[in-house]
């Protein structure tokens, strides 16, 4: 036997081994078989196909698992379909005493919950048992708060209906948890799909939903791999898709929900910078490196993959890290001193050990630890590549293993650069003992999460999600609450976009009437940094008024007017930096010169619509009070503090996205290009717009008013021609950051499409609104549509 005395002298790890036992038990007791969960009950497979489901640490067989077959899902979307109206009737505190029992039982199980997500997916039970599960539970303990307050805090909102949702295996319950606490709480029922190799906690969180007795069909899980997920994407009845996972599934998803009017929120990958800068606590940072990339052995969407530290500390922090790297213990993840588990399979591990050897090939320096792990099993030994260049496929591409790469920098400025010299854009890390530093690169970092000092901490109260190919949405807090609510008169009926009439572009323009008339002819150029531009065509189109009457004549809009338009758009970055107040200035001022040109706008309201001089001239009021409405906005839509952790303050900031295009519809055509406009500027983005071709004459005569407002050249460009192609070459330019589509559904299917391949958000309304009312014109949702949460986490304290 081991005395404390052998121990004092070796001052080794004994081994501290977790009980597999009731885990076992409860596998025998279902003899190592599952069915789907639907409408609160166990059902076979249609198909009657299953598969295997291994321990990644011992490769032993756990389980088999039915595979969903479309029929599957038709039957599990049935029964959410039929669940939901009593559900979403339910009161928010009826709805809460749910959510809160289902946080009670979770905790009453937890640690049967931590040994089955540890065997099933091979992560140690450190983090099982203190992060995983935990987070867990507080999920659900959140949102039974937020359903208990839906009323007072989201009025006017009602639930999305029937949500598909995906999940990885690399935090399967809690992924799990991220997904069906924020549906439930807002009124939905789910249909949610676990992955392929970790299935099982899910299947255990079924049989918890009927021992607190949720009503049928409210929760369904339906088993299977990437078809059965592909199946409950397309699936007609699915109003929501929410999906964690790979940037390649995510543009999967972008392109199969493309035309629909299904909501979609994507959580996807990421290559987080970790930045290190002279003046840190190198061994604080160098922990930080170890809950980085060595929690869940790398296999975390926000891992802090990419260390980027300053030149001058980069061999000493190289250092002290290969010295902690040789203390970290891998091996049985059940193992309570085991830092390093298992690889989820072998499919991942192999993928990992082939872009580990492909660095080596290419001559990178590589550190590993000594792999002292069971020989059956995943197992990967931590691995450190050094000074890395910034384009190599390992600094670009994710791995999800448990290897990081470095390379160094110089100055601030540098860091950023390198920091944002990617295309993904979902986490930060920073080291720094000076707030300054900190926060001054918080700012410009391209990422929704931002750790200052720390990493990887996560809490239900913030909003999880990214920026760029990361993904759009966000989980956790009044943040993702929004992704499973719709306002109220949204899902009333109303009358779809119509088609617009096409633009004719002729090799003879007939005169028009005002032609004739004048001696100096005039015709309609783009607007594009702050000066007017002849189309690149060299093509022009008749204008006609709504009564078909030759009005005059326009430039035809093209990619390269596009293009012209995004690059003078990108270089007008001061905008985005300017106070909330300078942009309140210039929109004031641009409500006040517009207002002394009141008659001209009218006239070409009454032209454009056959409207009579009464109602154009009410259609210019309610103009002018939406341009003073966002005035008044640009320096209120606020961030907010979240309430996570004790000695943290986390920012919500709410920033712009940069470049945004915007195609408006052809109803009250000012009205609505301004409605879209302007919330994008009040909050610092840069626009290209595309109005309605027919209205060419009257924007042309708003760039005059611009003009003389001081909005800086580049802030807002108009460019105009076949809508919908234009539309979808914003959709497609990699400059452009978010893609307002107001318009019918052919060109709405388009522009998300098109979207698919950077990933950029879009909000699409193929539905005509009424721009006149406040429910429906302004407000919160346009806001809340212009801009992107950055979290930042703020330690204080010594
Ligand atoms: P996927 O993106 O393929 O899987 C995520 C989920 O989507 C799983 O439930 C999967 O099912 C499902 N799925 C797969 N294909 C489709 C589809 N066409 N339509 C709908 N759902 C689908 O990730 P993988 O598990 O294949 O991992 C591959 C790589 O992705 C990893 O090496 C890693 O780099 C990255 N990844 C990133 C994650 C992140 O959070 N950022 C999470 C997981 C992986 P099934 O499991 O059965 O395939």
């Amino acid at each position: 036997m081991t005395t404390v005395a052998d121990i004092l002298r070796t001052m080794d790890y004994g081994p501290s081994l977790e009980a597999a036992a009731p885990v076992n038990t409860w596998l025998d007791a279902h003899a190592h078989s599952f069915r789907h969960f639907i409408h609160g009950e166990f059902v076979a497979p249609a198909q009657n196909e299953y598969f295997e489901v291994f321990n990644p640490a011992t490769e032993e067989r756990l389980a088999r698992v039915a595979h969903g077959s479309d029929a599957d899902i038709d039957q599990a979307v049935a029964a959410a379909r039929q669940a939901l109206p009593a559900w979403s009737a339910l009161s928010g505190h009826q709805r809460a005493r749910y959510l809160y029992a289902i946080a009670r039982h979770l905790q009453k199980h937890a640690r049967f919950f931590a040994v089955l997500e540890t065997m099933d997916n091979g992560k140690t039970i450190r983090e099982s048992r203190d992060i995983d599960i935990p987070l867990v539970v507080r999920h659900f303990y959140h949102h039974a708060g937020w359903a208990q307050l839906l009323d007072s805090e989201f009025p006017a909102h009602e639930a999305v209906g029937v949500c598909g949702q995906i999940v990885p295996w690399n935090f399967p319950l809690l992924m799990l948890a991220w997904k069906v606490a924020p549906a439930l709480a807002a009124g939905n029922t789910v249909v949610l799909k676990p992955a392929e190799f970790t299935p099982l906690t899910a299947l255990a969180f079924a049989e918890l939903c009927v021992e607190v007795g949720l009503p049928a069909g409210v929760v369904n899980i339906v088993t299977g791999d990437g078809h059965t997920g592909a199946s409950l994407v397309s699936h007609a009845g699915v109003d929501k898709i929410a999906f964690t996972g790979s940037t390649e599934v995510g543009r999967l998803i972008r392109r199969a929900t493309a035309g629909t009017d299904k909501k979609l929120s994507l959580e996807l990958g990421g290559k987080s910078p970790f930045i290190v800068f002279d003046d840190a606590d190198l061994d604080a940072a160098v922990e930080g490196v170890v809950d980085s990339i060595w929690f869940n052995q790398g296999q975390v969407c926000c891992a802090g993959s990419r260390i980027l530290v300053q030149e001058s500390v980069a061999a000493r922090f190289g250092d002290k890290l290969r010295a902690r790297m040789r203390k970290l213990r891998i091996g049985n993840p059940l193992d309570k001193s085991n830092d390093v588990g298992a690889i989820v399979d072998r499919v991942q591990l192999q993928r990992i050990r082939q872009m580990v050897a492909s660095g080596r090939a290419d001559g990178l320096s590589c550190w590993q630890t000594a792999l002292d792990a069971p020989s059956s099993g995943h197992f990967f030994a931590p691995t450190f590549f050094e000074d890395v260049p910034a384009a190599h496929a390992l600094a670009q591409e994710e791995i999800f293993g448990p290897v990081v790469i470095s390379m160094s920098f110089r100055t601030l400025d540098e860091a950023v650069a390198l920091a944002n010299h990617s295309r993904y854009g979902l986490a930060a890390s920073l080291w720094s003992e000076n707030i300054d530093v900190c926060l001054t690169v918080a700012a410009q970092l391209a990422a929704g999460v931002v750790w200052v000092n720390g990493a990887n901490m996560f809490d239900a109260a913030v909003g999880f999600g990214g920026y760029r190919e990361s993904g759009f949405g966000r989980e956790g807090g009044r943040e993702g609450m929004h992704e499973y609510l719709v306002p109220k008169w949204l899902h009333a009926p109303g009358a779809q976009q119509a088609q617009d009439a096409p633009v004719q572009v002729a090799a003879h323009l007939a005169p028009t009437e005002a032609g004739a008339a004048r001696s100096i002819d005039r015709s309609a150029k783009f607007y594009i940094g702050g000066k007017q531009v002849r189309p690149d065509s060299g093509y022009s189109f008749g204008v006609r008024s709504g009564s078909g009457a030759l009005l005059g004549h326009a430039g035809f809009g093209n990619r390269k007017d596009i293009r012209n338009a995004v690059e003078t758009a990108r270089k007008a970055g001061n905008w985005s930096q300017a106070s909330g107040h300078a942009r309140a200035q210039v929109l004031y001022y641009f409500a006040e010169n517009l207002g002394a040109r009141a008659q001209t706008f009218i006239s070409h309201l009454q032209a454009i619509d056959g409207i009579s001089e009464a109602a154009a001239s009410q259609q210019f009021e309610q103009v002018l009070a939406r341009v003073f409405h966002y005035a008044a906005m640009a320096d209120k839509h606020d961030g907010s503090v979240h309430s996570t952790l004790t000695a943290h303050i986390t920012l919500a900031m709410n920033e712009p996205f940069g470049v945004v295009g915007v195609r408006s519809p052809a109803n009250t055509p000012l009205l609505a290009a301004l409605s879209l406009a302007l919330p994008l500027l009040a909050t610092g983005n840069r626009v290209v717009l595309v109005p309605p071709p027919d209205a060419s004459l009257m924007f042309a005569d708003l760039y005059q008013v611009l003009d003389t407002s001081d909005m800086p050249a580049g802030v807002l460009n108009i460019v105009w021609g076949d809508s919908d192609e234009l539309a979808e070459v914003l959709a497609l330019h990699d400059d452009v950051d978010a893609l307002w589509y107001f318009g019918p559904a052919a060109g709405a299917a388009r522009v998300q499409a098109a979207s698919a391949g950077n990933l950029k958000s879009t909000w699409v309304q193929r539905r005509q609104l009424d721009w006149a009312s406040r429910e429906q014109g302004q407000g919160g949702e346009f806001m809340r549509h212009a801009t992107q949460v950055k979290n930042v986490w703020i330690p204080y304290g010594e």
